[in-house]
Parts: structure tokens; C-alpha cells; sequence
């Protein structure tokens, strides 16, 4: 390592340290924060994000950045890629975006809870005027949408994005509408009941256990909304939420989270304290989190050893039998809202927020006609027309916060799932099999050797070529819903 590398390495593991101390004041604050804390919690993540991107656009960064400028080292590439988006944002509409940020959540919250749109539009307006001029920025000339997927999808193109959501949606609706058309084909009524959450989190954990998930560099505990936050490669924390009236809600999120915690558990120890010591992209994070959640845990080969585990925990699945249970958890059906849409109908969803954020950005839409265009979508894709604004136009708390880019992140993760699960039984075509016995091990080496160890080393694309011999395509999900609907739904 040259003396530049040495110097840009050390800001970076400064700036890595302070990001990481960033994401245990938020575990905190979402796990065991008293609500007193959120203030004076306010003004103490500001600081510290303040601190860790002043590390990255600092002169001496950008100095070492010319220097090393061309090095084939990920570390200066991620860096570069950092340091030039940063340095294009005047600071002026950072705090402006941040501030509005947090004036506009609570305005959102309050909306949302009354299903008024027109008490949301006035903060919503000032929201996507700030995101354009953000855009303006970042991607003078080029596609403008490309600086909102870049935040989240960097090395994206919306270009790309087009050619995949093209292919989904031709693929997606006629199935989803088909399924609909047969909806009493699936009974998941034996899902319905009283299940004690102590009872549902002891099964979780010993799901978790059996993924691979190490409870001895990591942890479960309970909040509102489940995420997974990784302090270290050693120190990974997801979270979840048990309902009493739903037998598998809580399982499913776990394995989701889950999923997400052995990715970061699962990066090379030789990253660890850099900016590369994380998963990849959005995309692929979420690639690992369903791939877990639906391929293996909606899968029947799964439960082929898990539901007896089940039924000894809960009892009442011993009437249940094994065939009714799988059909009942993959039920699929329209709805309004996305975070309880099924696997079937969750990219239609998405497809309809991308459309609508694209036609905010170019002018075409304007905020106050966006109820309108959301609910004449949801007919178009769902059949459905939302009840209220509340559970339509309003559901996300995405758009309140700034974060336009974000969803196509969840629909590109679920086809690099499908993608990566079959290349890993191609490649390993015991693993279906070893499912079925309860063996998840195979599954998870097949995942560290080709996704997980490489952390942030490299970008989507080239990850999923190197590990699936492809480009990222909507072909191999669009096949894995065909058949494990088709067979459902008897279409
Ligand atoms: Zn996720």
C-alpha cells in the first residue's frame, strides 16, 4: 500500500467509524430509546453525520482522490464515486433536504393517520422541488432520474431499470390478474387464530439458528419496524415484531432480516473497519432478504422439516395438514398496501411508484394530481381502487423522507434472488434436497463464497454476472412466479 492509499484508507476508516456509530445511535433509537430521547437524539445523529461526510469531501480527500486517480483498488473506487456525488450537492441543499426531511415526516404522519392528501401536498410540493434541483446537480444532461436511483442503485442506470420493469410488467399483470381471477383456489384461514408471540419468537430464533445466523456476533430484539443494522462484521443486529393474531408474519420477517444479517456477517474479515465492509448495493442486499424469506421460506421443501417443528410449538397445526399450511403462506391476492403485498403481486407495486416518480421529475405529473394518477394505476394493475388516501397515496413514508429512487431497489432485489437461487442449485444441485432435510449450510456457502465475502468490492452488475454467468434480468423471476403460481392457482 502506497503512502496516498495509507492516508485515503485512514479517512475512510475515520469516516466508516463515525457512520457506524451513526447506525448504533438509530438501533437505539428504534430499540430502546424513551421517546424523551428524540430531540436531543436529533441533534446528536446530525452532529455525527455531519462529521462522518466531512471525512469524504474534505480537501485532503479529494487531493488523495487526483493522486490515486485510474487505481484499480475498490476502496479508491468507492471513494471516488462517494467524494464526486458529495461534492456536487451545494451544502445549502443538503440542510435543506435534511431539515425538510424532518419537518415533512411529521406533516406526512399526521396526513396519513387523517387520509388528507391536501394537508400532505404544500410539504410534498417543496419535497419533489428540492429533489429536483438535487437532480439538477448530480446529473446535468443526462437522464435526471438517474442521480435519484444513483443514491440507492449506484452503477444503475434508469435506462436499465426501463428495459427490466418493461419485461416485469408484461410478465406480472396478466399473471396477477389470472391468480385474481381464481382467488378461492388458496384457504388461509388455518392462519388465522391466537399464537402466543413469546412461542412465534422461540421458533424464529431456532429459524434463524438454522440459516446460519450467528447469535454469538449478532442479535434479535424487538421493535415497531423490522430492520437489520450491522455495527461490525462481528456485531449484526436485526429486529422484528411478533402479532398475536398472525401464526407466521413475525417468522417471515425474521428470515427476511435474517437474510439481510448473514450478508453482513458474511463479509471478508479483511474489509472490516473500511467503507467496503457492507453489502454491495440495496439491490442486492434485498436479493439476500427474499431469497431467504420466500424462496426458501414459502418454498415446500423448507417446510418439510420445519412444519412438524411448527406443529409441536403450536398444536393447533396438527389438524393442519402439511400441503393446506404451504398453500395458506402463499396466498396471493390484490391489495392497497404494499409492505403486506404477497410475493406475487409486490412488484406491481413498485412499478407503479417508479412510474409515478418518474413523471414527478420530468414535469409530467404534477404532486397535487398525484392521487388521481396512483389510484388510476391501481385499477389498471391491481383491480383495486384504495378505499382512501391513506391506504393509497399515502402509505409510504418514503416520499415524506425524499427518498425517490428507492423502491425500484425491491423490485430489482427480488429478480437478483431468483437469479441467484437458481445458479446456486445449478451449481449445487443438492440443494433443494438438503432444504428439504433441514440442511440450509449448502445454500449459505454456495451465498458467501459468491455474494456475501465480497461486501462492497463490487457493484450489482458485475456481482451478478460473476456469480450467475448473466446480466441482472427479470426472465428467472418471472419463471419462478410462473411455476410456483401456475401450480397454486391451477392457471
Ligand atoms: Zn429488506
Amino acid at each position: 500500500m502506497n503512502d496516498d492509499l495509507r492516508a485515503l484508507d485512514a479517512r475512510l476508516r475515520r469516516f466508516h467509524a463515525l457512520d457506524k456509530i451513526g447506525s448504533l445511535l438509530a438501533w437505539d433509537q428504534q430499540v430502546c430509546m424513551p421517546p424523551g430521547g428524540a430531540a436531543e437524539r436529533g441533534t446528536q445523529s446530525g452532529l455525527i453525520a455531519g462529521l462522518a461526510h466531512a471525512e469524504l469531501t474534505h480537501a485532503e480527500t479529494g487531493e488523495l482522490l487526483r493522486r490515486l486517480k485510474g487505481s484499480p483498488e475498490p476502496l479508491v473506487e468507492w471513494a471516488e464515486r462517494e467524494h464526486e456525488r458529495r461534492r456536487k450537492l451545494p451544502a445549502q441543499l443538503v440542510e435543506d433536504l435534511a431539515e425538510h426531511a424532518s419537518v415533512a415526516h411529521g406533516v406526512w404522519a399526521d396526513a396519513r393517520r387523517r387520509s388528507d392528501f391536501k394537508a400532505f401536498l404544500p410539504a410534498l410540493e417543496k419535497m419533489v422541488d428540492l429533489k429536483r434541483r438535487q437532480a439538477d446537480a448530480l446529473a446535468p444532461g443526462g437522464d435526471p432520474y438517474d442521480a435519484w436511483l444513483d443514491e440507492f442503485e449506484p452503477g444503475m442506470a434508469t435506462a436499465e431499470l426501463d428495459r427490466l420493469f418493461a419485461d416485469l410488467k408484461a410478465g406480472l399483470v396478466p399473471l396477477v390478474k389470472a391468480a385474481a381471477a381464481k382467488a378461492d383456489a388458496v384457504d388461509d384461514a388455518c392462519l388465522r387464530g391466537r399464537f402466543e408471540p413469546a412461542r412465534q419468537r422461540a421458533f424464529a430464533a431456532e429459524v434463524a439458528r438454522a440459516m446460519g445466523f450467528d447469535f454469538r456476533r449478532g442479535r434479535e430484539d424487538l421493535a415497531v419496524h423490522p430492520f437489520c443494522t450491522s455495527l461490525a462484521i462481528d456485531d449484526v443486529r436485526i429486529t422484528a415484531r411478533y402479532a398475536e393474531d398472525d401464526a407466521v408474519g413475525g417468522l417471515f420477517g425474521v428470515m427476511h432480516e435474517a437474510g439481510h444479517g448473514l450478508y453482513e456477517q458474511g463479509v471478508d474479515p479483511a474489509l472490516e473497519g473500511t467503507p467496503l465492509a457492507r453489502g454491495a448495493t440495496m439491490a442486492v442486499h434485498e436479493s439476500q432478504s427474499r431469497l431467504w424469506e420466500n424462496m426458501v421460506g414459502r418454498g415446500r421443501g423448507f417446510w418439510k422439516t420445519f412444519y412438524p417443528r411448527f406443529q409441536d410449538v403450536f398444536p393447533g397445526f396438527r389438524d393442519v395438514p402439511a400441503e393446506t399450511f404451504y398453500r395458506a403462506i402463499n396466498k396471493a391476492e390484490p391489495s392497497h398496501i404494499r409492505v403486506e403485498a404477497d410475493e406475487l403481486t409486490y412488484g406491481l407495486h413498485v412499478l407503479l411508484r417508479f412510474e409515478l416518480e418518474r413523471a414527478l421529475l420530468s414535469g409530467k405529473l404534477q404532486p397535487r394530481d398525484l392521487p388521481a394518477a396512483w389510484n388510476e394505476k391501481m385499477k389498471s394493475y391491481l383491480g383495486l381502487t384504495p378505499p382512501d388516501d391513506g391506504r393509497g397515496v399515502l402509505q409510504d413514508v418514503h416520499w415524506a423522507e425524499g427518498l425517490f429512487g428507492y423502491f425500484p431497489t425491491y423490485a430489482v432485489g427480488n429478480m437478483i434472488a431468483a437469479q441467484l437461487f437458481a445458479a446456486a442449485v445449478k451449481a449445487r444441485p443438492e440443494i433443494p434436497g438438503r432444504i428439504e432435510s433441514g440442511d440450509l449450510s449448502v445454500l449459505l456457502a454456495w451465498l458467501r463464497e459468491n455474494v456475501h465475502r465480497h461486501g462492497r468490492r463490487m457493484l450489482a452488475d458485475p456481482l451478478v454476472r460473476r456469480a450467475t454467468g448473466g446480466p441482472i434480468a427479470a426472465g428467472p423471476y418471472l419463471d419462478y412466479l410462473k411455476k410456483k403460481y401456475g401450480e397454486l392457482y391451477r392457471l
